[in-house]
């Protein structure tokens, strides 16, 4: 599933002016001083996301300066995402240190009681902290502390989270250029100590939405991976012009893979059930259906739950422990995974979207092979030149609030999964 639909965005006016730059506005004097008090610590964390970066992508050899940093720094065999293997529930997984169904970001449409529905397309939705306030993310964690935060997307940072913000942010536009992400990174490298992030994000898309159009074993995937690590290889220059490079935390990761989908591997849930029946919530990798009044669902249910042919159908309280899902109020009381190389549609929409259907999909099975994510790590915190075994995605919060000599939130990570990739010497960092 692609993140946003352009279309929709913030209109974006050039770096450094307009809507472009948002700094927290303190609105009383204490956290006037609060802020004021903000100071950056020896080294700043510049956490990296390479959307739908298969952690084997890296052996394709297309990836020089990735596989520079990884080469002397630390590069895990894989990362797994948590399931389901989608876009949003998974980066706030990665900053809250909470799997989608405790962070609440349960999948990238879904639905609340109170709230209604949420979908990645939806401004609205999006920047309303209520959907986002079941989790902390690392940016609040770390304003609390006295750190100050940036970030060139990430999802979640443009919504208010139980009243905090990145103290600088941008809202998502996926027609600003990687070399404008880039240099914005930079930009906020260069400001006065006092204003400095001592946290920054960053955010690259290409690779994901050539995977969705045409397959992750495309000359097009080729393609992105290279023009993604051309602003990799400018980030690290400019680092490297600034003495930065040996001072500086650098984690890329992705937030799940890419699995080929051939247009005919479709399961039509519309010839198995009746979906007047069924309150839709969402179709694709990851199905899911609410009880509509007046219809029987748990007939539904009994059907759809007998096995299937490329997909699996359970009860929300029945689905398999190893997903760590369906707990949340928000997870459908219904979900059908489809098997990896499948999609979960209609006929109908199979046609009226001829021609677009994406032949790349993820959100599968988080254990499989091909959903697993990259993972490399580079800086003064951080081990030289060594291969790391594979963890899962929710480590990366504790590591991170660690590295940046912070206390992590209650999370679902394992800080001892991922403590042996740091330098046994290295203090966490003070100020
Ligand atoms: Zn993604």
């Amino acid at each position: 599933m692609k993140w946003l639909s352009r279309a929709l965005l913030c209109s974006f006016v050039a770096l450094g002016a307009g809507c472009a730059s948002h700094s927290t506005t303190p609105t009383s004097p204490s956290e006037a001083a609060a802020q004021e008090a903000k100071a950056a610590p020896t080294a700043p964390l510049l956490l990296i996301s390479i959307d739908a970066y298969r952690a084997d992508y890296i052996d394709r050899g297309l990836s020089p300066s990735l596989q520079a940093l990884a080469a002397t720094g630390v590069h895990a065999d894989s990362m797994q995402p948590s399931f389901p293997s989608l876009t949003f529930p998974n980066h706030y997984a990665i900053v809250t240190g909470l799997v989608p169904d405790h962070n609440g970001i349960v999948n990238n449409t879904m639905v609340d009681a109170e709230l209604g529905k949420f979908s990645l397309s939806d401004r609205k939705a999006v920047s309303n902290g209520l959907w986002w306030d079941q989790g902390t993310p690392l940016w609040e964690t770390a304003d609390a502390h006295g750190l100050r935060s940036a970030t060139m997307f990430w999802p979640g940072s443009e919504a208010d989270i139980q009243s905090r913000r990145p103290d600088y942010w941008k809202p998502y536009d996926g027609k600003v250029t990687p070399d404008q992400r880039v240099d914005q990174v930079l930009a906020w490298l260069d400001l006065p100590p006092d204003q400095r992030p001592s946290f920054i994000t960053l955010y690259f898309d290409a690779v994901d939405h050539a995977g969705h159009e045409h397959g992750p074993d495309s000359p097009q995937v080729n393609q992105a991976l290279r023009d993604t690590d051309e602003a990799m290889s400018r980030l690290v220059d400019g680092l490297r012009q600034r003495n930065l490079l040996d001072r500086i935390n650098i984690i890329v990761l992705a937030d799940h893979g890419m699995a080929s989908v051939p247009l005919e591997n479709n399961v039509l849930i519309d010839k198995l059930i009746s979906l007047k029946d069924v309150d839709t919530v969402s179709l694709g990798v990851l199905a899911g259906f609410n009880p509509k009044p007046k219809h029987d669902f748990n007939a539904i249910e009994e059907q759809l739950e007998q096995p299937q042919q490329h997909m699996h159908c359970w009860d929300k309280t029945r689905i398999p422990k190893r997903f760590d899902y369906g707990s949340n109020a928000r997870v459908p009381q219904l979900v059908c995974l489809a098997d990896v190389g499948w999609r979960i549609t209609t006929e109908d929409y199979l046609a009226k979207h001829k021609g677009k259907i994406s032949i790349g999909e993820h959100g599968y099975d988080n254990a499989d092979p091909l959903m697993q994510a990259l993972f490399v790590a580079h800086g003064p915190a951080f081990r030289n030149g060594i291969r790391f075994h594979s963890f899962p995605n929710v480590d990366v919060y504790p590591l991170m609030a660690h590295v940046l000599g912070i206390p992590p939130n209650f999370n679902d990570g394992n800080f001892g999964d991922v403590q042996g990739m740091l330098k046994p010497e290295a203090p966490a960092a003070t100020h």
